[in-house]
């Protein structure tokens, strides 16, 4: 059977992991962790890119050889991942020979078929993007990114035919609204498409840390498309191509392919909507349904920047306040998608008025009440509870977010409940009512007890472990006593 299949790029390890890498990586993981939930097969493919002339360099410069370099770096994200509770099912190295094989494979392959042929190139070349770029990309004789004069070079090397699915692309785009997403950068990638597209250099001879091609072992191949293949290599490409080794390879390719989404950030928009379409078009594969391209974070409003020195390490943050009040405020800020800025004081901000007053009081205060004025919690309640019809109704609508990966609505309807409920109490005064209505009052408790279990469900994604703590608090049978979920944070400017 199919399995819901989703990745995150794989990150290239020229240097250490920043909040902009957790941000893709978590939301591949509170997609799968959602999905998983839902009882739903899923399958989380993360990875590094280890390959390449900047790999090399900065190997050179810190004296180490470049698998060094990598073993050492691969550690540095895989560390992260742990410490911020991402459980992906699988994480694949460029510089793996279950990949290495793959990407050999199919360049042969596409020699054969003509895809890909030989030539010669002539140049301007950014060093950072290991990229060619055409003159309508540069600013100023620069490259937009990186700000740095390209170098003109020129080199024999192989081209894939990128030119000839120009209007092949253009017809899967239309075909397939829901490739592009968001929708408002589609539109960016249509344009690029409609202008013409080139053959595309894919071996360099300058670079050595690569992987060979195999016919003529004097080039390596183009670190993108390499990288690009994790895809398909670690899923079981390689058994489908019949690659002698391949026979025991734990995944049968079309129990995954095609992907279901490409998580990726905005600026490799292209690689995975252009090129890597053309590439699988090439091979005869299905294309993923969806590659989706967010936004990029400021930090308290400015671009991070090695020269700013300003990149977060997430684990700043999570070592003092924990590791699921970023999981959630990251993604209850900022629609997903759009660019977000990361303001401490907004965490803050946020870490009080949501986790510790709305969802921490709220829980403890019914609680407290309910271990007053019931003792124990029954398994079932039956009800014609206005507030679990709205629990109910709100369920369905938050799937439909969820599936739209529109994170911080799903949250909003979370929120919304809770507010909800917060209103009630103020309402109803449960506490007072239970002098002079005992029944009633002990019923109000049960509906805001098995409200709070939606609660509770719809931010497991989000945060796994608070999500088991109040179930756990909300489980059947005698109330415990507990300290509060969130304890405020007091250093908080006014
Ligand atoms: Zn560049």
């Amino acid at each position: 059977m199919k399995k819901f299949y989703v990745t995150t790029p794989i990150y290239y390890l020229n240097s250490v992991p920043h909040i902009g890498h957790a941000y893709t990586t978590l939301a591949a993981d509170i997609i799968n962790r959602y999905k998983k939930q839902k009882g739903e097969e899923s399958y989380f493919l993360t990875g590094t890119d280890e390959h390449g002339a900047n790999i090399e360099k900065s190997a050179t410069n810190a004296g180490v050889t470049p698998q060094q370099w990598t073993d050492n770096m691969f550690a540095k994200f895989k560390e992260m991942w742990t410490d911020l509770d991402i459980k992906y099912d699988d994480i694949i190295r460029t510089t793996e020979p279950r990949h290495e094989a793959v990407v050999q494979a199919i360049f042969e392959k596409l020699l054969k078929t003509g895809d890909i042929y030989k030539g010669s190139y002539t140049g301007k070349y950014c060093m950072s993007c290991e990229a060619y770029l055409d003159e309508s990309e540069l600013v100023d004789g620069k490259c937009p990114i990186h700000k740095k004069e390209p170098q003109v070079i020129s080199e024999e090397t192989y081209f894939f035919k990128l030119s000839a699915y120009q209007d092949k692309l253009l017809k899967f785009y239309q075909d397939n609204p829901d490739f592009l997403s968001p929708k408002f950068r589609a539109a960016e990638i249509v344009n690029f498409v409609k202008g013409g597209l080139k053959d595309l250099s894919v071996s360099r001879t300058k670079v050595k840390w690569g992987v060979t091609v195999p016919s003529a072992p004097n080039h390596t191949i183009y670190v993108w498309f390499d990288a690009l293949i994790n895809y398909i290599s670690a899923i079981g490409y390689g058994k489908k191509l019949g690659i002698p080794g391949y026979e025991n390879y734990p995944h049968d390719m079309d129990n995954y392919w095609p992907a279901d989404i490409h998580l990726i950030g905005k600026e490799i928009f292209r690689f995975h909507a252009v090129i890597w379409p053309a590439v699988l078009m090439a091979l005869g594969l299905p294309l993923p349904k969806k590659v989706f391209a967010h936004g990029w974070w400021t930090v308290e409003g400015e671009k991070m920047s090695k020269s700013l020195g300003n990149f977060i390490d997430p684990r700043d943050i999570t070592a003092k306040y924990g590791v699921e009040p970023l999981r959630y405020f990251i993604f209850r800020e900022v629609p997903f998608g759009g660019d977000g800025d990361f303001s401490i004081e907004q965490f803050k901000k946020r870490f009080n008025s949501d986790l510790a007053n709305d969802l921490g009081n709220l829980l403890s205060r019914v609680l407290n009440m309910a271990a007053k004025n019931i003792g124990t919690i029954p398994e079932t309640f039956e009800s014609e509870s206005t507030l679990l019809k709205e629990a109910q109704r709100i369920n369905a609508e938050y799937d439909k977010q969820m599936e739209e990966l529109a994170f911080d609505k799903a949250l909003d309807l979370a929120w919304g409940l809770i507010g909800k409920m917060n209103r009630y109490i103020d309402e109803t005064k449960p506490w007072a009512l239970a002098k002079t209505d005992l029944e009633k009052a002990k019923n109000i408790l049960l509906e805001l007890i098995f409200a709070l279990r939606y609660v509770a469900a719809w931010i497991a994604p989000f945060m796994p472990n608070t999500s088991a703590e109040i179930s756990k608090r909300l489980a059947a049978g005698e109330i415990q006593k507990y300290a509060p979920l969130f304890p405020r944070i007091e250093e908080v400017k006014k």
